[in-house]
């Protein structure tokens, strides 16, 4: 018998007793067919159309970003935004090591070098007090901007993300950025409706980043989209993903190289049933979370919960457990028995594509990366 018996018996009977249980499945409950097959009969199923639009206007309006601009997925997402915000070759951007390989798989697309400073245990979210020592400690300004003493390179921007959606203390990073001319990018993949201190994540930085993938809160099938609240980002944004085409009735004419990274019609019709049933899948997230932590308080387990002045989505619930050894037995155990869980990833700078780029202390992320295990989160109707 499992060491973890009760845990493993207490998700089984959350989930009604399944066989299986995944980490997060999707949930179609509302108007997805109906907008789908509108979408088709109307034939506009790729860049152009109605769904798109609406997408854009009900993630703004949800969000309280002035512009919404919707893309192939949330790693093109952050492409474009990193763009927006002047990243360019040979520049360094700050994140944090404890994160999906896509926050920095996107500024290398750009020829930019990562940096990674560490998390907080309670937020997994960059540390605003890590930041700001390792910018006092490595950079200084020329001509008004960050360089980094040791690399000479331009420091141009700090993508800090929402683990799990649990908020960052992003306006701690905010302010320390302003004071060293950086610009913020949020990588809000993760976090569509978690709030600090009542604000949307995504909103605080000069652009933000949501991702709709399968896994995530709600899903186009792939999609994501660009946040901002600066109009000519905006409009360039929309420009550079829909292949720099100036519009024009029958004219081919591009002013730049762009990208085909618009979110297709069809993907957007999705997106507007799932935007319906959002308020509804955040109440049973947030009833399901009420539930693990009741339980795991009962437990020798940590269960990971709102840090304070937020709210969370509870995308992903997670636990930490004691050591790497009892992570590995549960991560085991509950497998075997249907109940799918994993550990976080694996810290960038553990990867062979980023195992040389500069780091501050890690002590956090390295202690995490040991514990911390996600646990079924899909919602539960
Ligand atoms: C999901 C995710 C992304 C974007 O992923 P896509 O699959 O490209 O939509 C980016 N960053 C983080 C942290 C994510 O979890």
């Amino acid at each position: 018998m499992s060491q973890f018996k009760d845990e493993i018996n207490f998700i089984k009977n959350l989930y009604g007793n399944k066989d299986n249980i995944l980490l997060h499945e999707p949930c179609f409950i509302g108007n997805e067919k109906r907008y789908l097959n509108e979408c088709i009969d109307s034939t506009f199923v790729s860049s152009v159309g109605k769904f798109v639009d609406q997408f854009e206007i009900e993630v703004a309006k949800f969000t309280g970003a002035r512009y919404a601009i919707a893309t192939v997925n949330g790693t093109a997402a952050l492409h474009i935004a990193l763009l927006m915000a002047d990243v360019k070759r040979g520049d360094e951007v700050i994140t944090q090591p404890l994160t999906f390989i896509a926050t920095v798989n996107a500024l290398s697309y750009i020829g930019a070098h990562p940096v990674f400073v560490d998390v907080d245990k309670d937020t997994l979210g960059l540390s605003p007090e890590k930041l700001e020592w390792f910018l006092k400690q490595n950079t200084e300004f020329i001509n008004g901007e960050c360089f980094n003493k040791i690399s000479k390179r331009r420091i141009k921007a700090v993508v800090p993300m929402h683990t799990f959606g649990l908020p960052a203390r992003i306006d701690e990073i905010v302010a320390i950025c302003d004071k060293y001319n950086i610009t913020v990018v949020e990588d809000a993949a993760e976090s569509l409706g978690s709030y600090y201190k009542e604000r949307h994540t995504g909103t605080f930085g000069q652009l933000g980043t949501l991702s709709f993938n399968g896994n995530k809160t709600i899903t186009t099938g792939g999609g994501g989209m660009i946040l901002t609240n600066d109009e000519a980002l905006a409009k360039k944004a929309k420009h550079i993903t829909t292949t720099a085409k100036i519009p024009h009735k029958w004219d081919f004419e591009h002013d730049m190289i762009g990208y085909n990274y618009r979110l297709p019609n069809i993907n957007s019709a999705l997106g507007c049933a799932q935007m319906e049933s959002l308020p509804l899948f955040l109440s049973q997230k947030r009833l399901l979370a009420e539930k693990y932590e009741q339980f795991f308080a009962t437990k020798s387990i940590n269960f990971i919960v709102e840090p304070k002045n937020t709210k969370a989505n509870y995308w992903l619930n997670a636990v930490i457990l004691e050591n790497l050894e009892e992570r590995n037995a549960f991560l085991e155990e509950t497998n075997k028995f249907g109940v799918a869980t994993r550990p976080i990833w694996k810290l960038m700078n553990h990867s062979s594509m980023y195992k040389n780029a500069q780091t501050g202390d890690l002590e956090n992320s390295e202690w995490l990366e040991d514990r911390v295990v996600n646990i079924p989160s899909s919602v539960i109707i």
